[in-house]
């Protein structure tokens, strides 16, 4: 049985003391066979390791496939282990499509996080007009097997994948659950071909794009998708528990 995973992706959102009155709004709410994540801004990293009730895994939203070095603006998994750093978002859309994150720098990242004990939360996705054009599956079929390329079976069974098709992030639009279910379970064809059957199984697919507490059980109940990456409804305590609690 796949645990099922509620990811915040906060974006670019929150200072610090916005990042404490987060906590602080956070009742000792249940956790019972979901894990629950945030992926933060780097800043806000500290605060959450310091003060966050430990049952929610901290998560980053990039990261850098050398430990150090001249990489002006980028972040090392040793500076994210550092902070406790357990998940990290790799190949979100927006730097796919704003910061140049090619197929190839995602592969990268992946490794890096897996030699580093870090979980992965490799995100693909289609835009708009290439879901009219009936290419939904080239796409998402591309983006996973360069994004999990040479990686041992033991660590495609851990890794996390989020379908995010493009057009519905941030827009209130979602994509019906019935075809978010079919085209993870394409992925995981996609997977099972790559590696076989039984590690695929084990890969845990989330949906995201405008998923809120009111239509969370409505992916959560299809049978291929394993929980949410979750932006604009993560940024609200209230709503972020809802979500967890939802799952
Ligand atoms: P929204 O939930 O705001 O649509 O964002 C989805 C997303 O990009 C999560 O990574």
């Amino acid at each position: 049985m796949r645990t099922p995973i509620i990811a915040g992706n906060w974006k670019m959102n929150k200072t610090i003391e916005e990042t404490k009155e987060f906590i602080a709004a956070l009742k000792d709410f249940s956790l019972e066979n979901v894990d629950a994540v945030l992926c933060v801004p780097y800043t806000s990293l500290g605060i959450l390791r310091e003060q966050l009730n430990n049952k929610i895994k901290i998560g980053s939203q990039n990261i850098h496939w050398e430990e150090n070095g001249a990489f002006t603006g980028e972040i090392s998994p040793l500076m994210l282990k550092e902070l406790g750093v357990e998940y990290a978002i790799i190949g979100h859309s927006e730097r796919r499509e704003m910061f140049g994150e090619t197929d190839e720098t995602v592969n990268r990242r992946v490794h890096a996080a897996f030699k580093h004990g870090i979980t992965p939360i490799v995100c693909v996705g289609e835009k708009l007009e290439e879901r009219e054009a009936g290419k939904t599956k080239d796409v998402v079929k591309e983006q996973t097997e360069k994004a999990i390329a040479n990686l041992s079976s033991e660590q495609v069974k851990k890794l996390v994948v989020a379908y995010e098709p493009i057009w519905a992030i941030g827009t209130g639009k979602t994509s019906s659950a019935e075809d978010a279910n079919e085209v993870i379970g394409y992925i995981r064809k996609v997977i099972a071909n790559q590696y076989d059957s039984q590690v695929a199984n084990e890969v845990r697919i989330q949906y995201g794009g405008s998923v809120k507490p009111e239509n969370i059980r409505s992916f959560l109940s299809q049978p291929e998708i394993d929980g949410a990456l979750v932006g604009g409804a993560s940024l609200k305590p209230e709503s972020f528990m809802a979500l967890v609690e939802g799952a």
